[in-house]
């Protein structure tokens, strides 16, 4: 099937190839007919389907006539973040380049006054985050009632931000006669209950995960033990592994441990930035900017901050902390691997990530290699599993500051014999020398300010040649007939192991 079989316009077919799209996606060939023929529909599809593009172009196409009055939008798409409406208005752009649609986006961040001159003129496309677009309709800048079609975009995430209560009562000022499509990338019964809620005789269309999540995307646990510090340089240690990453999303699960691991990646010498919801809006659009650029290579989010978005060529995603949700995982590695490119993620594990992490992995239906670092100790399900709420031998030092670090952790070494499960077997060496100076976050704003600001600096210690570490020579094949290493696996990996 092609875009020209789907019933779209001459200009925006035209569009659409400047885009460089050849083939439809299947939302897009599912949906778009059934929304040009004025249907509600229930889309089930993640970030990186295609499915903005299942609702732009058919509203493109179905607001091309008419005009829009005063205050009176025609048409509404609700999203929950203001990234995700940039990148929604942004797809408007580029699809409606040759029709001349009036759009605004109503998010927090932006001035009142602006918007309200948009909205004054009249617009066709409204797309908004829920709390401003209440804010502005309780001052009385707007009206709903002409407002025939809505989108719903990311419902499971607006439920998750609690956005719920605003979306219901924006729906209640919609005309009841109006056209909704719903889009969410989970089924949840919540989600199941609103889609009830909202839509009238919907026609439901699945679409499977991206197959960059499944196929495009070479995932790996990394178990270490230890707390904050720990984890940071074990990251470096990856990255170094991994060569000279030019574009690389990092994901924390608080907004102020963004911060430290943005801080902490800069003073070493890397080219980062962070990007969380506590952040002005301004200095978040031109952070994502620069990233988009390729002026910032490492870009340290929270989830929220990430969500939906669209930088098709981020190659490496790097979970510094187990996601506590595992859809988030799915979310976040769903990052990279973006238009047909490879990807990579990394998920960094400690013993107190093991619940979360069995909750990923069991969400997920996927055999993602666990495996240990060099360098580094691991830590075992059993340890784990008799922890029973106690804290780690080892706590993590609080990381609510960015305090000079005494001394950075040595690597610990390897682990002794005795203390390896006989189920864990070497797999490769080939890892930078650990480095045997300690060095503080400030000795690291000295190197920082010597240092070029690189994706790559440096690594602190010196290569060390390919060896065999353990008892085995490394084998060609994964020595755990789970693992989907074959040859990827990385070069810094020195043992595979469980996770029950
Ligand atoms: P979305 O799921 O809407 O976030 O889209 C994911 C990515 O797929 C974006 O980079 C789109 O630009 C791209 N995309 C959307 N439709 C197509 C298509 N038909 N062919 C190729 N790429 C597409």
């Amino acid at each position: 099937m092609s875009f020209s079989d789907l019933g779209l316009n001459p200009k925006l077919l035209q569009a659409v190839e400047e885009v460089g799209y050849t083939t439809p996606t299947p939302i897009q060939e599912q949906a778009i007919p059934y929304v040009l023929m004025g249907r509600d529909v229930m889309g089930v599809a993640q970030t990186g389907t295609g499915k903005t593009a299942s609702f732009t172009l058919p509203m493109i196409e179905m607001l091309s006539s008419g005009r829009a009055r005063a205050r009176m939008p025609r048409s509404l798409i609700l999203t929950p973040t203001r990234e995700l409406a940039h990148q929604i208005s942004e797809n408007f752009e580029s699809y409606g380049k040759y029709s001349k649609l009036t759009k605004a986006l109503l998010i927090g961040g932006t001035s009142f006054a602006e918007q309200t001159k948009l909205l004054e003129r009249g617009v066709d496309v409204l797309i908004a985050t829920p709390g401003r677009l209440l804010d502005l309709f309780e001052r009385g800048k707007i009206m709903l009632i002409d407002t025939k079609l809505l989108v719903i975009d990311e419902a499971d995430r607006m439920l998750d931000m609690g956005f719920i209560p605003d979306v219901e009562k924006i729906v209640s000022l919609l005309p009841p006669l109006r056209q909704t499509l719903f889009f969410s990338a989970t089924m949840a019964p919540e989600i199941k209950k609103l889609s009830d809620k909202f839509l009238s005789n919907p026609k439901a269309i699945s679409v499977s995960k991206p197959a960059s999540t499944a196929e495009n995307v070479q995932q790996t646990i990394i178990k270490i033990d230890g707390g904050a510090k720990e984890k940071r340089e074990a990251l470096r240690q990856i990255m170094v592994g991994e060569g000279d990453i030019q574009s690389a999303i990092l994901f924390c699960n608080r907004k102020k441990d963004v911060d430290i691991l943005n801080k902490s990646l800069s003073a070493h010498g890397y080219s980062a930035a962070a990007l969380h919801g506590d952040m002005a809006q301004s200095s978040r659009s031109e952070t994502l900017q620069e990233f988009k650029d390729g002026k910032v290579k490492l870009l340290c989010c929270s989830d929220v901050a990430a969500r939906g978005l669209d930088i098709p060529a981020v190659s490496h995603v790097f979970n510094f902390d187990v996601p506590i949700n595992p859809e988030d995982y799915v979310h976040r590695i769903g990052r990279t691997g973006r238009a047909g490119r490879d990807g990579k993620a990394f998920t960094i594990a400690t013993i107190e990530d093991y619940k979360a992490l069995k909750n990923v992995l069991s969400t997920i239906h996927t055999n993602v290699p666990v495996v240990s670092l060099e360098g580094f100790e691991s830590w075992s399900d059993e340890e784990a599993a008799s922890l029973k709420g106690r804290r780690r031998r080892r706590p993590t030092k609080p990381t609510s500051t960015v305090k000079p670090e005494a001394k950075e952790a040595k690597p610990r070494g390897r682990r002794k014999k005795t203390e390896t499960s006989p189920a864990e077997t070497t797999v490769e060496a080939n890892t930078p020398e650990p480095s045997t100076s300690p060095v503080s976050i400030q000795d690291e704003k000295r190197t920082e300010r010597k240092a070029p600001r690189s994706s790559a600096p440096q690594p602190r210690r010196k290569a060390r040649p390919s060896a065999v570490i353990g008892e085995r020579e490394p084998s060609s094949e994964p020595s755990n007939p789970t693992s989907s290493f074959g040859d990827h696996t990385p070069a810094f990996i020195l043992r595979e192991a469980k996770v029950a």
